[in-house]
Formats: structure tokens, sequence, C-alpha cells
């Protein structure tokens, strides 16, 4: 689903913002349940009203690839310069360089895309074809066992909601494809201030008011590491099925430093 609002600027020129997205691989059965669930969420997105939504329904004949989520993690921040910080650690302890880090801060800074943005880990350079949009991370989704296991945990944590298990789902299958050192995600709801950083090596960490609340900002940059296939990298993220069947750890609330010191790097 993709939904957007067509605004005049100067002059009468005209130009698109993006209020929601979604997508999941899905059986028969369950289309209706989840086009009308898609409807009603672009209907009623806090960014506001969308002029155009545009549905698309797919047959994935392909098998999935059947992956794990990331061990899940929330690290303890009070301001946006402390979860600035936090970030631009776990990301340099990544060995993200400063370049890669500014172009990033810079496209969340901005916001209005639909997709990610992909960004050279060392020389921070955009790698994506087409950046007004982005990649799109599609065709993915989680087993219904899988769900069952994961939602009680997150319950637990008091965070069982379907943001945190659509991000999570989403931050797996980038975390799964090679080429993709760390992704560092700020949702563009004005009231949701929670955003992330996800790799392999340290989960994915959910850093509380990484924007202050009110604010449209938001994107997610996913940081390529030097010399990767692009077009393979773009062909994984949004072509090939990959579904959860897998639960990793879900832990509560930890100190950044707990989670740095606990690899060794
Ligand atoms: P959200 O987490 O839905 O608030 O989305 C925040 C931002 O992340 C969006 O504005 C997009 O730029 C990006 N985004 C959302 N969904 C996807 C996706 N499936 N693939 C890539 N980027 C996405």
């Amino acid at each position: 689903m993709r939904a957007s609002q067509e605004v005049r600027g100067e002059k009468q020129r005209t130009s698109e913002i993006h209020i929601s997205g979604a997508e999941g691989l899905y059986t028969v059965s369950e289309m209706q349940r989840i086009l009308r669930e898609y409807i009603e969420r672009a209907l009623h997105h806090p960014k506001g009203k969308p002029d155009t939504i545009l549905l698309t329904l797919e047959e994935v004949r392909q098998e999935p690839l059947t992956i794990s989520t990331l061990p899940l993690s929330t690290v303890i921040s009070d301001s946006p310069s402390e979860a600035k910080k936090i970030s631009g650690n776990m990301l340099r302890a990544l060995r993200i360089s400063e370049k890669a880090l500014k172009t990033a801060f810079a496209v969340l800074q901005k916001g209005n895309m639909r997709g990610a943005a992909l960004i050279s880990a060392d020389k921070g350079m955009r790698l994506e074809h087409d950046r007004r949009r982005g990649v799109r991370v599609s065709r993915l989704g989680i087993a219904k066992p899988a769900l069952r296991i994961l939602s009680p945990r997150l319950a637990r944590l008091g965070i069982n909601t379907d943001t945190v298990k659509e991000a999570l789902t989403l931050a797996s299958k980038v975390a799964s494809c090679s080429g993709v050192r760390a992704e560092l995600c700020i949702s563009d709801d004005p009231q949701y201030t929670t955003g992330y950083v996800a790799s392999n090596l340290f989960g994915y960490v959910r850093i509380p008011t990484l924007k202050r609340s009110g604010r449209k900002i938001g994107g997610r940059v996913f940081f390529i590491r030097e010399g990767s296939d692009i077009d393979r990298i773009i062909q994984y993220l949004e072509r090939t099925p990959v579904l959860v069947d897998r639960i990793g750890p879900c832990k509560g609330i930890q100190r950044a430093e707990e989670i740095l010191d606990s690899h060794h790097l």
C-alpha cells in the first residue's frame, strides 16, 4: 500500500508528500482483511489525509527464504541529543565513517522519502538509483507460529505493537542482506519518537527520543559495505521473499555501553 498527498507550493508547483506505506506476504484467505487494514491505516495516518491510495497485489511464486528476528533491546535515552550520540557511537563501532553519518542524518532530517537511502559505509555516498523514492523493502512477513512467540515476549516489555513487530521484521530482513552493514531508522510519524539502529552485531536496538515529538522528519538509511553489488542488494531487499520463522531474544532496557561492551570488536 502506498498513500500520498499532492501539495501545491510556490508558483502553483505541485509536489507529493509520502503519507504511509505498508507491505507483507500473505495467503489468499488473508487478503481482504489485510486490504481493509491497510486502507484504514492510510486514511488515519498522523501525517495527514492522503488523496491517493495505491494498492498492489502480486502473486509470489518463489519459496520464501526463512530468517530469525534480530535480538531486540532498548537503550536508556532521555533527549534527542543523547539519542543521536548513542546511535552515532553504535554506528561508529560498526565501522560507519563520519562522512556516512553526516549524509545519513541529513537524509533523515529532510524526510519525505518513501523508501530507504543506501549510503556507502566509508565514503558516505548515496548509492540508490532513485533518491526521491529510495529503496522500498518488500516481500517480507512473519509466520503465524513465530508471531505467537514474539507477541507475548514483546507484551512483557510493554511494546507489543504493530509498529515494533513490523519494524523488527523489516530490520531483520535488511540485516540478512549481505552487503548491508547497519540500518538507522527514525519514524516519520510525528508522535513516534523512538528510532533504532539495527545490525547483525548488536541486534535491533531501540533508541527512545531520537527526535522531538511533533516533528514529521524521519526515514531509513542502510549503510552499505564499499564495493558491494548495489543491483543485487536492491533486488534482494525489494523482490526476494523473506519470512521470519524464528524469534531471537527480546531483552528489556539496557545501557548503551552494556550493548557496546558485550561485543569484542
Ligand atoms: P515508518 O517506520 O513507517 O514511520 O517509516 C519511516 C520511514 O522509513 C519512511 O518515511 C520511509 O522513508 C522508510 N520506510 C518505511 N517503510 C519502508 C520500507 N518497507 N522499505 C524501506 N524504507 C521504508
